[in-house]
């Protein structure tokens, strides 16, 4: 066999014999609760649309129009001839939304973070990362060529300690606001003040808060009641609250301008398609106009916690829509997702590397389209899934 041939197969078999082989469910209808897979129908709890917007009419309308005016595709990079008026506007209104001077869209959040951290520190700077922040940020830092170095989540005197002993280059600290396995959220006023205090800029991901946390649904910070200025570098994804595609980076005209100018991830791809931009204007302004998804999400996570915790399952500190259950080991995840699965729940298990060693979880997510009954339902399944697994609590 060929070296990569062999290399390949043993990859393979390793994850296999670990149990870890990752596997695509093939998805036959549209998002929301109910979900068919490989053409069964389910009842979901583990999507990112949080608020339900990924199949809403005007959504979809508006990308049917967005068609109808610029066509499918966007042909080129934002800097050759991709960047049509959609985008622009989708900018601007993102910048206002946020309450920031300027935003950039990028076409996913994996590259937004890549691209935004790799033009703003380089050799001879410094990035200070918390120890469960997403993919993209960890590539991000490995591919700036900055120090990278990671502090202990969510803990304020490991991120301190780390801090006074840079005496070099600019510090770029990057969090996430909700950390997406986890659902907590990020001590960002305490980071604020040590960011201040050591002159080092604060970035947030704001994947799993964006859109659904806080007053108006601007995110972690808005629940935080932080100023805009207090994190210099935000980022928000567009395909998880917003259900359609892509990202954006906010913050000072400065900062964006540099952004077009040396982000890499954004000046060599292709622009989102334009009608994707128009889909996600009509989205934010559902996130504007309909406070009662936050609310209603909010009542959901409450009544499931409550629930849950009646039932002995072990979840974590989390307030968001991100809601695990920490089950362990990897089999016994896996069993318990295959548990609900034959009850017609469709609920990941999600395994390391994804998450550490021990900490194998079913991680169970809300949305404003779901229900109460839905809610109950899946509590219910939970508990015969868990009797059935173990005939005591996990
Ligand atoms: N950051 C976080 C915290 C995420 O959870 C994700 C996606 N799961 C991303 C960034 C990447 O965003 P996208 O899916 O738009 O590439």
């Amino acid at each position: 066999m060929n070296p990569f041939e062999q290399h390949l197969a043993a990859v393979l078999d390793e994850r296999r014999a670990l149990s870890r082989y990752r596997v695509r469910p093939r998805i036959d209808s549209p998002q929301g609760p109910e979900l068919t897979v490989d053409g069964v129908p389910y009842l979901a709890f583990c999507s990112n649309d949080y608020l339900g917007l990924a199949n809403h009419p005007d959504v979809a309308l508006a990308m049917r129009e967005g068609i109808d005016q610029f066509g499918v595709g966007s042909g080129a990079s934002h800097l050759v001839c991709g960047h049509s008026a959609e985008h622009h506007a989708l900018e601007q209104e993102l910048a206002s939304f946020c309450g920031r001077e300027r935003a950039l869209v990028f076409s996913t959040g994996f590259m937004a973070n890549l691209g935004a951290v790799t033009a703003l520190v380089g050799r001879g700077d410094h990035i200070l990362a918390d120890k469960l922040n997403h993919a993209s940020l960890i590539d991000a830092g490995l591919l700036s060529g900055a120090k990278f170095n990671r502090f202990l989540h969510n803990d304020i005197d490991s991120l301190c300690s780390r801090l006074s002993k840079i005496d070099s280059g600019r510090t770029l600290i990057a969090v996430d606001g909700v950390f997406s396995m986890d659902g907590d959220i990020a001590p960002l006023r305490q980071q604020v003040a040590l960011a201040r205090e050591y002159d080092a800029w604060l970035m947030v991901d704001d994947a799993h808060g964006f859109g659904c946390l806080g007053p108006n649904g601007r995110g972690t910070l808005d629940l935080l009641g932080l100023e805009q200025d207090d994190v210099p570098v935000l980022m928000g994804t567009l395909g998880k609250a917003l259900g359609t595609f892509g990202a954006f980076i906010a913050g000072s005209g400065q900062l964006i301008e540099a952004l077009i100018q040396l982000a890499r991830p954004y000046i060599y791809t292709t622009a989102m398609p334009p009608a994707v931009a128009a889909a996600t204007r009509r989205s934010l302004q559902l996130v504007a106009e309909q406070p009662w998804r936050r609310q209603h999400l909010g009542e959901l996570i409450a009544r499931f916690r409550a629930g849950a915790e009646q039932l002995g399952l072990t979840l974590m500190p989390s307030k968001t829509a991100v809601q695990p259950i920490v089950v362990g080991a990897d089999a016994d995840a896996q069993a318990m997702s295959h548990a609900l699965r034959q009850r017609g729940f469709w609920v990941a298990a999600i395994r390391p590397p994804t998450v550490a060693e021990g900490s194998a979880r079913l991680r169970v997510t809300l949305t404003a389209a779901h229900t109460n009954n839905q809610v109950d339902a899946l509590l219910k399944a939970l508990a015969e899934a868990q009797q059935e697994l173990r005939k005591e609590p996990l």
